[in-house]
């Protein structure tokens, strides 16, 4: 009998060898060995969308795919690959205004193909450029206690380190938005590290003294110059911080520019504030206060021209009205960390307004015990208002925003100061006085020209106008005459010269805002003579 005899079943047809290419390629393809799942391709299900956001706030993009695992992400910017965004996520970096208008895009790749989505664009609103300044809280409000500062900015690791102190000592940690997209919460200091360091930042720190008390405060953290956009200014009215002492003149017997001053060299300025930055900003406050002294100003070699010195003997900064040219001395630190704008702005006020009205300067004929309630009241009022002009219109002299900022943080201090005397003048009794006592260590005229200054302040508030008031203020004083210095008589204690001195500062301020506000002085113990108040108020159309 025959073996049964198990054939091999005869080989199989030869699959031909297109089919057999295609096998071995998915093969090949699906080392898995999941040959049977199709393989499909990256299909976007969900565009990124496009957005707006107010610089530099970042911006958020968001791609869905479909398609076989594993999917890989890449994000596009204006068409050019953006080297590090594996993830259907993509968040920009701090934007700036010249991110407006571009357009996003995501590519999604799997093993069988890619897809790129549809364009996102982003729409970068500018950076809030607006910085108001009033005075309102420095004189009606409390006083602020928290003081944020810039300790250091390090150019090189672009590290920079806030420093600070609230009185009140809240024990919840502070936050700090700091100006890139990043909010942090902590205590002073605070360091942060800034990735683009090609521009500045204004970092808000905020305290929370209870869940519904916080206060806030910014400061600006400046890598860079300000962006001053220049805009022109009376040659007249130029300011320069010379880089070598200019001989100085004067044109008062008797008095003499101090010989110790020194130039502000180039160690002196930096990116922080260029020389030329500096010059401009005080030229276009000096340009404010000749407008506000209608350019009646007594010429010196045909302008008013004035220079910044420093005095390494002195702490602050001081009026050289009387020198050829005039000068304004300060000391070693008005240019460095943040400037003191609104201390310059003073001593420029002085200098102007004690060289005017042209035909009768102030300047040497009011000199003496009697000088402040003129001199450091009008000054008072000229560095306050000329701030709030240059900030509140900081476009029209070409002032960026983080200029601004420093300003009326400046502005501010000094406003607390008024604040200040004018309530000690009121918790003493207000002890009225125009006449500083050579015999005493104190000035007793302090809280008098200060609450002049204040109440200025207050009008002006109520008016939301400073310029054209205290230019009505300074065309009745500019009537300054003889008969009217006599009667000043700035060298005299006796009660006549105090009541003229009073009535006089009470009648401009009146003119000023076209309201009679002898009631308001009489009640903050201001001796006023009707006469004389008449007389004056009317000497003017
Ligand atoms: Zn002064």
């Amino acid at each position: 009998m025959g073996q049964l005899q198990v054939r091999k079943p005869a080989a199989p047809t030869p699959i031909i060898p297109p089919l057999r290419f295609v096998i071995m390629f998915l093969t090949t393809a699906c080392p898995s060995g999941d040959g049977a799942s199709p393989q499909v391709a990256p299909a976007i299900s969900v565009q990124p969308q496009s957005q707006s956001v107010t610089a530099p706030a970042t911006a958020t993009f968001n791609v869905t795919a479909t398609g076989t695992a594993p999917l890989s992400y890449q994000w596009n910017k204006n068409g050019s690959a953006i080297s590090g965004t594996p993830s259907a996520t993509y968040t920009t970096p701090a934007t700036t205004s010249a991110d407006n208008g571009a357009q996003y895009t995501a590519t999604v790749t799997n093993i069988a193909g890619s897809v790129t989505s549809n364009p996102a664009t982003l729409i970068v609103r500018a950076e809030s450029t607006i910085v108001a300044l009033d005075y309102s809280r420095e004189l009606f409000g409390t006083a602020p206690t928290l003081r944020p500062t810039v300790q250091s900015v390090d150019v090189s690791t672009h590290t920079v380190v806030i420093q600070g102190e609230d009185s009140r000592a809240p024990s919840i940690p502070f936050t700090f938005s700091l100006g890139d997209g990043s909010v942090t919460n902590g205590f002073f200091p605070q360091s942060h590290l800034y990735t683009d360091a090609s521009r500045n930042y204004v970092v808000r720190v905020t305290a929370h003294y209870s869940l519904n008390e916080t206060d806030s405060a910014d400061v600006v953290v400046r890598f860079v110059p300000p962006q001053i956009t220049a805009t022109s200014f009376p040659a007249a009215v130029t300011v320069t911080i010379p880089a070598a002492v200019p001989a100085l003149g004067s044109r008062q017997a008797g008095y003499t520019p101090p010989s110790n001053l020194q130039p502000f060299d180039d160690s002196f300025f930096g990116p922080s504030l260029p020389r030329s930055t500096a010059e401009y900003v005080l030229s276009q406050a000096a340009n404010v206060e000749a407008d506000i002294l209608e350019n009646d100003i007594e010429q010196v070699n045909g302008d008013w021209r004035q220079v910044v010195l420093r005095d390494p003997a002195a702490s602050g900064a001081y009026s050289i009205w009387y020198s050829t040219p005039i000068a304004v001395g300060a000391a070693a630190s008005f240019f460095q960390g943040t400037p003191g704008y609104s201390s310059l702005f003073h001593e420029m006020g002085h200098n102007l307004s004690l060289n005017a009205p042209a035909s009768f300067r102030y300047g040497g004929r009011i000199d003496g015990n009697a000088n402040a309630i003129f001199s450091e009241a009008v000054a008072q009022m000229f560095q306050h208002s000329v701030a709030y002009e240059l900030v509140n219109n900081a476009s029209k002299y070409g002032l960026p925003s983080d200029l601004t900022l420093e300003m009326a943080n400046s502005a501010r201090v000094s406003a607390q100061v008024v604040r200040g005397f004018y309530d000690t003048y009121i918790g003493q009794g207000k002890p009225f006085a125009t006449w500083n006592d050579p015999s005493t260590t104190v000035d007793e005229t302090e809280g008098t020209f200060m609450t002049v200054a204040r109440q200025f302040m207050i009008h002006a508030e109520q008016a939301k106008a400073y310029i054209g008031p205290l230019t009505r203020t300074m065309r009745l004083l500019r009537t300054f005459n003889p008969t009217l210095a006599a009667k000043y008589a700035p060298g005299t204690n006796s009660a006549a010269a105090d009541v003229f001195r009073s009535t006089l500062m009470v009648a401009a301020l009146s003119y000023g805002f076209k309201q009679d506000l002898r009631a308001e002085f009489r009640a903050l113990n201001f001796g006023i003579d009707d006469a004389t108040f008449t007389t004056l108020y009317n000497s003017i159309p």
